[in-house]
């Protein structure tokens, strides 16, 4: 029955094989040798498999979870040094046909305020963001074919390339849409797109036909089957998340894994990224009534294994989470974070007034980008503004054997110097400017490339005297 090359849902997520999994992990949790061997496997940074990772992560023993620690630390410097990519989400609409149960903009919400940017409120936004700094946005939208049919979507992402104001620019859009059809995948793609993010949200079909009851949504097969889809649109950098708190988290952990082994073995290509969102307070939503929330030492936990067992996956987090939190699980393994973000829609060109609230769910971490910026590099980051990779075609298993081969990171510590000068330059208060400068001494001594450090010093001049967008 469980069968990672195929392309049935319910084949390659296989809820016997989670269950088997899940029952080896419980027999496993405290077998010493079999954990001491599958942390050695581990330290060889080629991952693990759904079966050993879950054993990892039903261990409770605390030595062997700070080595755990310990090791998705190293690999996370290993594979991504010490840069952060930041980006931040743009609400296009919250319009949306579905009924899911944890969301605020589902269908029977009706106090909440519907909004749907128009052209020019997306300049206005756009211009908001760029003002702030940001260079990567990632669009959500919800699902509705009247009013936020792909055609929208495909306008707004030619509206957001098209707008430079100052210096600014928008070099990467990453879309988070509803599962949809292989002809509007290839449609996103010719657009531009970076990376097309889906959350399955919940992997247990059960629970997702409860959680999901009415709409297209609803349809576990459709939306599980959604990546597939999108690489035989030829989309080949795809984002896989679930929605921590909807489910038994050790069921989640290891359905993910199946998922971006399942893209591994028919694609050859597994996720770009990996998100880990975790249910939040939000306008009709009280995560109370979850039962399946889980503590900051197990989502630790869980983003420690991810890191560990998808070496080559980049991993996200959004401001729903705290500064703590942040600062936690950066360390253990993520590497591109949201900062100043809004989750209303239109929240960037304008504050909303309380009773005008469209927000999708309420952000934890409310500082500015210029704030994050600082405390990052505060903690020893290089915060990043590059989007390179899929504008030098290093996509897909392109980017993925750079990545498995530890290559990557020649690219992205002199991308990130580079992106934060122009940050520094044309964005950050004088305090930042004054943190970042040194970074940028510091960082450029760590570049071993004679002729890399060359040319990154060339740049930095030329940023400088008022040219922006190099990238190597
Ligand atoms: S999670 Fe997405 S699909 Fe579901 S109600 Fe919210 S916006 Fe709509
Ligand atoms: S070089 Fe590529 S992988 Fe590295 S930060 Fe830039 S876009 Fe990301």
């Amino acid at each position: 029955m469980y069968n990672p090359n195929s392309k049935k849902a319910e084949e390659f997520i296989c809820h016997e094989e989670i269950l088997a999994t899940l029952a080896y992990a419980e027999a496993n949790k405290e077998n010493k040798i079999l954990i001491s061997q599958l942390i050695e496997k581990a330290k060889e940074r080629k991952g693990l498999t759904h079966r050993e990772a879950s054993v990892l992560l039903a261990c409770q023993i605390p030595e062997k979870i700070q080595e755990i620690y310990d090791l998705a630390e190293q690999i996370k410097k290993d594979f991504y040094g010490n840069r952060i990519v930041m980006f931040a989400p743009l609400y296009l609409s919250n319009y949306c046909i579905n009924g899911c149960v944890y969301c605020p903009y589902h269908l029977k919400n009706k106090h909440i305020v519907r909004k749907k940017l128009t052209q020019e409120e997306i300049v206005r936004e756009v211009t908001a963001l760029q003002d702030m700094g940001h260079k990567r946005l990632a669009i959500e939208s919800g699902e509705d074919p009247v009013n936020n049919p792909i055609e929208y979507i495909l306008e707004c992402i030619q509206t957001i390339y098209s707008i430079h104001h100052k210096n600014g620019a928008i070099r990467r859009v990453n879309v988070n849409i509803a599962a949809t059809t292989v002809e509007n995948y290839r449609k996103l793609k010719d657009a531009g797109i970076g990376t097309y993010i889906l959350f399955q949200e919940t992997y247990h079909k059960e629970s997702y036909e409860q959680l999901h009851p009415t709409g297209p949504k609803h349809n576990y097969a459709y939306h599980t089957e959604a990546m597939d889809r999108a690489m035989e649109g030829g989309i080949d950098d795809v984002g896989l998340g679930v929605l921590f708190g909807l489910e038994r988290y050790r069921y989640e952990f290891t359905a993910l894994l199946m998922h971006a082994e399942h893209l591994e073995t028919v694609f050859g290509v597994g996720p770009h990224t990996i998100s880990v969102p975790r249910l939040k307070r939000a306008d009709d939503i009280d995560p109370d009534t979850f039962d399946n929330g889980i503590d900051d030492e197990a989502f630790a936990k869980i983003c420690a294994l991810i890191r560990i067992s998808v070496p080559y996956t980049g991993m996200i987090i959004s401001t729903r989470e705290s500064k703590a939190v942040r600062e936690k699980v950066i360390r253990l393994g993520v590497s591109q974070v949201s900062g100043a973000s809004r989750t209303s829609v239109g929240g960037y060109a304008e504050e909303e007034p309380e009773d005008e609230c469209s927000e999708q769910f309420d952000v934890s971490d409310k500082r500015t980008l210029d704030e994050v910026v600082r405390w990052l590099m505060e903690l020893g980051y290089i915060p990043s503004f590059c989007t390179a990779c899929y504008r030098e075609g290093r996509t897909g298993d392109r980017f993925m054997s750079l990545c498995k081969a530890k290559q990557i990171q020649n690219c992205c510590q002199p991308n990130a110097i580079i992106t934060l000068k122009e940050y520094l330059t044309d964005y950050a208060s004088p305090e930042t400017k004054k943190v970042g400068e040194q970074v940028i001494v510091n960082e450029l001594k760590q570049i071993s490339n004679e002729k890399v450090r060359q040319l990154c010093k060339e740049w930095l001049e030329k940023i400088e005297n008022g040219k922006r967008d190099f990238r190597f």
